[in-house]
């Protein structure tokens, strides 16, 4: 499984990353590689089309109804219908998020109608719910957030050893038991920490460093990548706390980069 970063910007874009968006790809044992778009927040349809074509992915899933997490679902959508494999008459897109995403592609979209979501196959997905996506194998779990929000954990195969591998993204939340279970003994966490620990925060939102940090560790994880860290949060001081929580180095999400799991 590779994983690239193709925007990490908390809660909005910075002017160096687009908000959240992730590129997870895995060959299948026929040697058919398989892409699964995890977010598509805001501006990261550009970059995503670095590296690959956003029209052709095998499934988009989407953590919430947040501008910063799919307002580029209306954008992917214009793709589709007017770019240029319009006329090809692409087969809709799986797409997984909470209840009610699909309504919000209609609205970021500005339409009257429902054709910005139709180019998308929607399935809501909430606690306890599998799907599995070629050699992907997805269960989500509910995040503690303002809206209806999942965390995921995407099984795979791994692209080191000859066996499988597990991601977990949090998408948004505050710290909770239910993405803790998913999280348990994951092989890598990616893990939001979208409060700054400069200041005294509202619950049910999103972790600062610290909390993502116990996060990781409380959950036995292999390696913990730190992501949604806003562009005017100092992210050294956050990678230094949730190092110091999880008791061993971390990575930050920074775009362009791929990490091979
Ligand atoms: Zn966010
Ligand atoms: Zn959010």
């Amino acid at each position: 499984m590779r994983l690239t970063v193709v925007g990490s910007a908390g809660s909005t874009a910075g002017p160096d990353s687009p908000a959240s968006c992730y590129l997870l790809e895995a060959d299948d044992a026929a040697g058919r590689t398989w892409r699964i778009v995890l977010d598509l927040g805001s501006g990261a349809i550009g970059p995503l089309q670095r590296h690959c074509d956003p029209t052709r992915v095998d499934a988009v899933l989407v953590s919430h109804g947040h501008p910063d997490h799919c307002a580029d679902l209306a954008a992917l959508s214009v793709l589709r219908r007017y770019g240029p494999a319009a006329d090809e008459e692409l087969p809709p897109l799986p797409l997984y998020g909470p209840e009610g995403l699909d309504r919000r592609i209609v609205q970021v979209s500005g339409s009257e109608d429902a054709a910005a979501a139709d180019t998308f196959d929607f399935t809501a997905v909430g606690d306890g719910d599998t799907a599995a996506v070629g050699p992907f194998s997805l269960t989500w779990a509910r995040a503690w957030h303002p809206v209806p929000a999942v965390a995921v954990r995407v099984a795979g195969p791994s692209a080191i050893t000859e066996g499988a591998t597990t991601l977990v993204f949090t998408g948004d939340t505050d710290r909770c038991d239910d993405v803790l279970g998913l999280a348990r003994g994951c092989d890598v966490l990616l893990a939001e920490a979208g409060w700054a620990h400069s200041r005294v925060n509202p619950e049910g939102i999103h972790m600062n460093g610290t909390q993502a940090g116990t996060l990781a560790r409380d959950a036995g994880v292999g390696e913990l990548i730190v992501t949604h860290v806003a562009s005017w949060v100092d992210p050294a001081a956050t990678l230094e706390l949730a190092a110091v929580a999880y008791g061993a180095p971390v990575a930050l999400a920074t775009p362009g980069e791929t990490h091979v799991l």
